[in-house]
């Protein structure tokens, strides 16, 4: 029987398993397998699963392939046991779904990092969230098993040998505190305590059983004898604790805080029987529970809780719908939370309306001045958050109402909500940004975190490891400091950062800079330079190591103060509120001139600073990765800080060409330290988490990330797309309608005569293709003189006889675009009777790689069937951080003798390259986004005849690459492919209605087809 095949209750079914086991040897894969499996095979060992925070060395022995995968049972929802982990899942999984679940949780389970390539519209998203989750519910439950088996050793123990009374009392304080250890039935229902793959149904009672069994029942194990006298037991080598004095009041405690105390009473007293134990077991115990105990205090260490999932993502709006997808199709229920800005989540109208909501917000906090962040704790013990409350699982939205209803601020509860949580949900920046994830409460040791959309992740990290700092801010500085020396606070700290700032301020005021890259509105002197090394330029900027230790210092000082400062006034809030009001007129005065302290904004500029500082010590092993940069801009280029460009207040001014005559005033000096190098900050992430997935529907190349984030991933899949490959074609035209060649080089496009053949040709494709159609361009420059020259020759009148045209705008604001979108979506909708010609229905959007158009946007059916690639979109080459990356990537590109540590990078051409396919892929993914989907994708672009740039998309579509000489060639592919699609919509009965009522409910839904809607809705738990 076929896995496919649906699963009846208690049946097992074993499965051809080369098509999903994780071998050794590449297996022969069938074609509908869809999933690739290469590299090191991650070894899974059972020492791994037992001491789950132990990273393991790996072993040679693979579990047999007849293991990894069972259907064992179907009860609303399919369940599989998996690489020993019991995963529930919505409905019958894609086999690339289940290939991706199992390769996630054999990286999970070995505790190694790994990227995981998959298209969109293959249900990425809800098969990385089920494994994880059935992981960690796993992991749990062995995790428990361990501790359960160590108190009965205790037990046994503890009845066979005179404990002293202290250590009778610790025994039974840790017996306590587990047994007060919440544990849902929820919970416990889903717990894979029965790991045999054999267990097939289990009972409720079964479980209940079970999950006693790992934590028995609230009685204490070792019970205090009231007769006994205090002895106190000079041997006792561990440190004594103090009894009952550093016992958390157990009916405040979190579950959290009372594990994490459990824990450390039960090490104490393992340590104690160990130091007790002579050259053979004490009685009671065997040798085996001797080295069990000795194993337990060896990992006990590394042990602190069980692995919080960190689960980033790039915009808020994909956090959303990952959370609506735990939500709705999984029946996994845990402690999650969201970490979102202030800018969703603030409640309060003033702050909203000022425009720059993180500065107001730290400001009035600051002040003690806003009245929903006083009650905010409020939210945290709302009941509708709790377990099995309304909103166990929440979205920001969701918090933001509550917040609203309670008055009280959902942005700081969120970030609170998020240090007890299993689960948290986060735009990515939380975590590769080492300000933003300590200031947000991001703990990444022993975690896993997960990257989806990690297409972007080398850019991101390179941006969160650099820092620019105006002039502007250097002055708030300057200023807020010399106010705090005036008034005589911490004078000298004061002194010692202001000095700083007005240096800073000063040298970047220089006109004599060696300015070398000039750009219209801009020039850029960068360090180090020839005759300037970057050691030199510090210390002449009063950055020397001596000053840095000095500043540091001061800093932290500083930091004590502003600490301090702070408590100080929420006592006297508290005291206001409460009537306890002790201070007199005067004396209350003289406390608020006491409470002046620098602001947060200067604050966290001074920590950013030193963190980047502290890569260029002298002892940093970053300090190649560095370059600085003194940037002069017209003010017209550069956006305040933390004003968003789409503001109600910003306004962007004209251009204006930088050179002597524009006055000072209408330039910003700005100081960069420019980090080259991604792993700067991955690198850091990757010795804290235990493990670290990457997935995208586009992370091909896959091999530049490991060499560039400087990070070791252990595996690495490629997963096909799930539409069967006679629904959609990729293909490439080597010659325009002329005959010549179409080569979208910079030499080429302003060739007029290149220009009409790309015209023609897409006034060609645009007669025959049906419904939408998106045209990706390298540049919005080329863009125009495109549409320029289409309008002098008429062919933009003729694409227009088929298609209304749409372009996608430089700039302007989200709703602009969001609007533009509507349209675009509501002329294809209008525009698809079926009494038309397919071909002269639709529009067509002409849009830039990189674009808005190009990420993050669903053009699913009939919003898009034909996507069009002109040229390749390298990055601009002569952009100062472009040149300063290719010339860093080539000096790392052969080993450094003096360092052989160092880890070897892609040459700089060959990451010049991959930056320009990257985008192309994400492009491709923008069409295709569901099993019933179809399409086109069509290079118009001579280089794609060549194997190697083919090579560079992603396989889903490489292999299927098709290449054609001349137009009229491809010309005859395309008529028979439309023609084909679009008789076999017809013939399935796929009319207006049902393609625009049923196919995008499908894909919302992340289902396949219509047929497979009425399946999923008898056995989908979501509609019980
Ligand atoms: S504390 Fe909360 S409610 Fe108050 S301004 Fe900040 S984000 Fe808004």
């Amino acid at each position: 029987m076929s896995l496919h095949s649906q699963g009846t209750a208690a049946a097992e079914i074993t499965p051809d398993i080369s098509e999903y086991a994780y071998i050794d040897t590449k297996p022969s894969l069938p074609p509908e397998a869809n999933i690739e499996l290469k590299q090191e095979p991650i070894a899974e060992t059972k020492q791994a699963e037992l001491k789950p925070d132990v990273k393991p060395k790996p072993e040679s022995t693979t579990p047999s392939a007849v293991e990894c995968i069972r259907v064992v049972e179907d009860f609303g929802h399919k369940t599989f046991v998996i690489s020993g982990v019991r995963v529930h899942f919505p409905f019958q999984p894609y086999p690339s779904q289940l290939g991706m679940m199992n390769h996630m949780i054999r990286a999970l389970n070995s505790a190694q990092n790994t990227m995981i390539e998959s298209p969109t519209g293959s249900g990425k998203s809800l098969a990385l969230l089920c494994a994880v989750l059935a992981w960690r519910q796993s992991f749990e439950a062995k995790h428990r098993q361990t501790l359960a088996n160590v108190r009965q050793t205790i037990r046994r123990y503890s009845e066979h040998n005179s404990m002293s009374f202290v250590k009778q009392m610790l025994a039974a304080k840790h017996d306590d505190l587990f047994a007060q250890v919440p544990v849902s039935k929820e919970g416990s229902k889903h717990v894979d305590t029965l790991q045999s793959a054999d267990s097939g149904n289990i009972s409720d009672e079964a479980l209940a059983e079970a999950w006693n069994q790992i934590i028995p029942g609230s009685q204490p194990l070792v019970k205090p004898d009231p007769e006994q006298q205090v002895v106190i037991d000079t041997t006792i080598a561990s440190p004594m604790p103090k009894p009952d004095a550093d016992i958390t009041p157990i009916a405040d405690a979190s579950p959290v805080l009372l594990l994490n105390q459990a824990l450390s009473y039960m090490r104490e007293t393992v340590q104690f029987i160990l130091d007790q134990a002579k050259a053979t077991p004490p009685d009671g115990l065997t040798a085996a529970d001797m080295d069990e105990l000795r194993d337990y205090i060896q990992n006990a260490a590394q042990v602190k809780a069980i692995p919080r999932i960190y689960f980033g993502t790039r915009t808020h709006k994909q956090v959303s719908q990952l959370v609506n997808e735990l939500r709705r199709k999984t029946p996994y229920r845990l402690r999650s939370a969201v970490l979102g800005s202030r800018a969703q989540t603030c409640i309060n109208h003033q702050v909203k309306k000022s425009g720059s909501i993180d500065e107001e917000c730290r400001k009035l906090v600051d002040d003690s001045m806003c009245g929903p962040h006083h009650i905010y704790r409020k939210l945290l013990a709302h009941k509708k958050l709790q377990r099995q409350g309304d909103l166990e699982i929440w979205d920001l939205e969701d918090i933001e109402t509550l917040g609203r209803e309670t008055r009280s601020c959902p942005y700081f509860a969120a970030r609170d909500l998020s240090g007890t949580a299993d689960l948290v949900f986060c735009p990515y920046n939380y975590i590769l940004d080492p300000g933003v994830r300590g200031s947000a409460g991001v703990e990444l040791e022993g975690n896993v975190v997960i990257l989806d959309e990690a297409h972007n992740v080398e850019n991101a990290a390179r941006d969160s490891g650099s820092l620019e700092i105006t002039d502007e801010q250097l002055h708030v500085v300057a200023a807020e400091c010399r106010m705090m020396v005036d008034r005589g606070t911490l004078r000298m700290e004061h002194e010692t950062v202001g000095t700083l700032a007005s240096t800073l301020v000063n040298w970047l005021k220089d006109s004599d800079h060696p300015y070398e890259y000039l750009e219209f509105d801009t020039q850029t002197a960068v360090w180090p330079r020839s005759g300037e090394s970057l050691d030199d330029l510090l210390e002449r900027i009063l950055l020397s190591p001596q000053f840095v230790a000095q500043l540091q210092k001061a800093v932290s000082v500083i930091e004590g103060y502003i600490k301090d400062v702070r408590s100080r006034k929420e006592k006297r809030r508290w005291d206001d509120e409460n009537n306890l009001n002790r201070y007199k007129k005067g004396q209350l005065m003289e406390e608020e001139e006491d409470s002046r302290h620098l602001s947060t904004g200067s604050m966290r500029l001074l920590e950013q600073l030193l963190r980047v500082l502290g890569h260029l010590a002298p002892d940093s092993p970053f300090r190649q990765d560095y370059r600085v940069a003194c940037i002069r801009k017209s003010k017209s280029q550069h956006m305040p800080e933390g004003v968003a460009a789409s503001g109600p207040k910003y306004r962007p001014r004209k251009r204006r060409k930088i050179g002597p005559d524009l006055p000072a005033s209408d330039c910003v000096n700005v100081l960069a330290f420019w980090a080259l190098n991604p792993g700067v900050v991955f690198s850091e992430i990757a010795s804290k988490a235990r493990t670290i997935v990457l997935t995208s529907g586009t992370l091909s190349p896959l091999d530049s990330y490991a060499s560039e984030l400087q990070v070791k991933f252990s595996s690495t899949l490629e997963a096909n797309h799930v539409i069967d490959s006679q629904r959609f074609r990729a293909l490439a035209v080597e010659c325009g309608t002329s005959g010549e060649l179409l080569e979208g080089k910079y030499k080429n496009v302003d060739l007029l005569s290149f220009q009409d053949d790309l015209g023609n040709a897409i006034a060609e494709i645009v007669s025959r293709s049906p419904d939408g159609m998106l045209v990706f361009v390298p540049s919005y420059s080329l863009l125009a003189k495109l549409m320029a020259r289409w309008k002098v020759t008429e062919c933009l009148s003729e694409i227009e006889v088929h298609k209304r045209v749409f372009i996608e705008p430089q700039g302007g604001s989200k709703e602009e675009f969001d609007r533009l979108l509507t349209t675009y979506r509501d002329s294809l909708a209008k525009n698809r009777p079926a009494s038309r010609q397919p071909a002269l229905r639709g529009a067509i959007m002409f849009a830039v790689y990189r674009g808005k158009v190009s990420e993050g946007i669903d053009f699913s059916d009939y919003f898009c069937r034909t996507v069009v690639n002109i040229g390749i979109p390298y990055p601009a080459f002569k952009d100062v951080k472009v040149v300063l990356k290719r010339q860093y990537n080539d000096d790392r590109s052969t080993p450094n003798r003096d360092d052989p540590s160092q880890g070897v990078l892609l040459n700089g051409a060959k990451w010049y390259d991959i930056q320009a396919f990257r985008a192309i892929n994400q492009a491709l993914g923008r069409c295709l986004r569901h099993k019933m989907d179809w399409g086109v994708i069509i290079m118009l672009e001579s280089r794609f005849a060549q194997r190697w740039n083919v090579e560079r998309l992603s396989k889903w579509v490489r292999q299927y690459m098709g290449v054609y000489r001349t137009f009229d060639e491809a010309k005859l592919d395309l008529d028979a492919f439309y023609k084909a699609r679009i008789k076999e919509d017809i013939d399935a009965g796929i009319d207006d209605s049902l393609a625009n009522d049923i196919l995008p409910a499908c894909s919302s839904l992340g289902l396949s087809s219509p047929t497979t809607v009425a399946i999923h809705t008898v056995n989908s738990p979501l509609n019980t």
